[in-house]
């Protein structure tokens, strides 16, 4: 399939490099441009704007940072919407507001274009092996007609309703996060203390009911003292606050949710530690 990619970061570029491997054509965009180069080199193609790439693909996949970011690639002058998109599908696979995912719908159905909101789960290394968890909203006949190419870098993909339910099911899964991050990183200070070894904790941990992805995913990361992005700690707090401020829209508290927005905010505004991964919460408590 010709297949349009913008954002090309630590998921972006993993997640192109199984498109090229499946056998895909892409045409790919992002802020930095060398960030493109290993996919060039494979025979990707590099466009100058988004709109030059949607004018290019069948498909096009967004995955970048900000929410602000995904306004700036849809809505921007030289945007996705700035190009003939007649017919072509549009995936935003950044996580992002529930209602910008309807607002992107809202916009590429008056165009003509087919539009779904397609956050992802799996981490760095789900993005590498091709085996990331896929969250679909929007168009269901454009979900259909993509599953093929979703199964190329997902091994998990689910279809949950209407524009801005990719995004939801992606806000359920984060408040699911703070709780094993924030769990995890107070469980390792609590072993430390108690001059516990630490990788024998692990393993005990991993092996009964408490077992979960970021205990068994950061925790050695932690014990390694790697805190490198997987996942970056500012985009964590950004998915914290758009679960928050949706929550709030309907009525729903979430206070352990607000505890660890607390933390993260602490990590990334007071201590400017934001490009940590999330793992590096612990350095909260550990020198
Ligand atoms: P990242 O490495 O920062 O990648 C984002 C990329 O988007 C960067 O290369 C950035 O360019 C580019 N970008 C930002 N704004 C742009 C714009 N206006 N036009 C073109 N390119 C733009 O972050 P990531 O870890 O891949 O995460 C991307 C998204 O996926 C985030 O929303 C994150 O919350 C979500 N996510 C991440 C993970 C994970 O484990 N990493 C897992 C699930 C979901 P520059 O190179 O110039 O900064």
């Amino acid at each position: 399939m010709k297949i349009g990619f913008i954002g090309t970061g630590v998921m972006g570029n993993a997640i192109c490099l199984n498109l090229l491997k499946a056998g895909h054509q892409l045409w790919v965009y992002n802020r930095t441009k060398s960030k493109t180069d290993n996919l060039v080199q494979k025979g990707a193609t590099w466009c100058e704007t988004p709109k030059a790439v949607a004018e290019q693909a069948e498909v096009t996949f967004s995955i970048v940072g900000f929410p602000q970011d995904v306004e700036q690639v849809y809505f921007g002058e030289n945007g996705i919407f700035a190009a003939d998109i007649t017919g072509k599908y549009l995936v935003d696979m950044t996580t992002s507001k529930p209602l910008l995912a309807q607002k992107i719908y809202a916009e590429g159905e008056k165009l003509g274009a087919k539009v779904l909101d397609a956050p992802v789960s799996g981490g760095d290394l789900g993005a590498k092996n091709g085996t990331l968890t896929i969250m679909v909203g929007g168009d269901q006949a454009a979900y259909e007609d993509l599953k093929p190419v979703f199964n190329d870098f997902g091994k998990s993909v689910h279809y949950f309703g209407p524009a801005g339910s990719g995004q939801n099911t992606k806000m359920a899964n984060q408040i699911m996060i703070a709780g094993t991050m924030t769990g995890m990183c107070e469980m390792l200070v609590y072993a430390k203390e108690a001059g516990l070894d630490l990788e024998t904790v692990l393993e005990t941990v991993g092996a009964g009911s408490a077992a979960n992805w970021s205990l068994s995913n950061y925790g050695p990361r932690i014990l390694k003292g790697d805190f490198a992005p997987g996942f970056f700690s500012k985009h964590f707090l950004k998915d914290l606050r758009i679960a928050l401020d949706t929550a709030k829209e309907m009525n729903v508290n979430l206070p352990a949710t607000e505890q660890a927005e607390k933390l993260y905010a602490t990590l990334v505004d007071d201590k400017k530690l934001g490009d940590l991964g999330t793992q590096g919460l612990i350095k909260l408590w550990w020198k």
